[in-house]
């Protein structure tokens, strides 16, 4: 289909990705905050949110980068767990796996779940993975996350595809935002770019329910700038 990023070559896509993730991992959440003025936080609570998370849900935070989805959605489940029923929590295995392509951010990540004291958080777990090709068995998770993620990806139907293979109850995604990177021009040049090819909210719906989605949704935050999808397996 002509949903990819065909102008610019596949190699080159990855390269690039590559190259601006791996420059910024460091600064990577400084960067957000100041790109956002911190309003990513925001939707990501709102991802959170939606997603309502639950004690002993296994998830999977693909694109995760430095955990910030990930540390969201595992607060989330202790305080509802801390609210229903803490003995529960207890009892129930709550795996929440962040995966990213870039172990440069998941390194960021670990860092920042030591110092959050989540160092040795038996629920937190850090998969190098290409959110094209997953190893994660067929039915194995009851969510699926990626934020500001799959518009990075080269064929978004292929990671859409790997979505679909998983068990869960609802998708979420956050495909448009006017995010910029402080990296090399050709890197700046090719975000920008990615971000106005991005498809538009309804054909990013309607590739969701090619997939094999229903109750495909979206939702506009600020004006349409930044979505959040979802979808379910049912
Ligand atoms: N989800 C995090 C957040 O919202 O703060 C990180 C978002 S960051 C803009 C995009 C992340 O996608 C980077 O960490 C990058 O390494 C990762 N990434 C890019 N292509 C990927 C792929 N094919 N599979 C998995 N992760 C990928």
């Amino acid at each position: 289909t002509s949903f990819g990023f065909k102008e610019v070559r596949e190699e080159e896509k990855s390269q690039m990705v590559g190259n601006v993730f791996s420059s910024v991992a460091s600064n990577y959440d400084v960067m957000n905050d100041v790109m956002s003025a911190g309003l990513h936080r925001l939707w990501k609570d709102r991802l959170v949110e939606e997603l309502n998370p639950f004690p002993g849900m296994k998830h999977l935070d693909v694109a995760g980068g430095t955990g910030d989805v990930a540390f969201r959605v595992l607060d989330s489940i202790k305080r509802r767990a801390l609210r229903d029923a803490p003995e529960h929590y207890l009892q129930e295995e709550t795996t929440i796996y962040v995966c990213d392509i870039n172990p440069k951010m998941l390194d960021v990540g670990k860092k920042r779940a030591s110092e959050r004291g989540l160092g040795g958080d038996r629920s937190l777990i850090w998969v190098e993975g290409d959110a094209e090709a997953l190893t994660f068995e067929d039915n194995s998770m009851d969510g699926y996350t990626i934020a500001f993620g799959i518009r990075n990806v080269t064929h978004i139907e292929k990671a859409l595809a790997e979505a679909y293979r998983y068990d869960y109850y609802s998708f979420f995604v956050i495909p448009a935002v006017g995010e910029v990177v402080a990296g090399d021009r050709e890197s700046y040049q090719y975000l920008v770019e990615s971000i106005r090819r991005f498809p538009s909210q309804d054909i990013f719906a309607s590739m969701i329910a090619e997939a094999g989605f229903q109750k495909v949704e979206y939702e506009n935050l600020i004006g349409g700038v930044v979505a959040i999808h979802s979808g379910m397996k049912i």
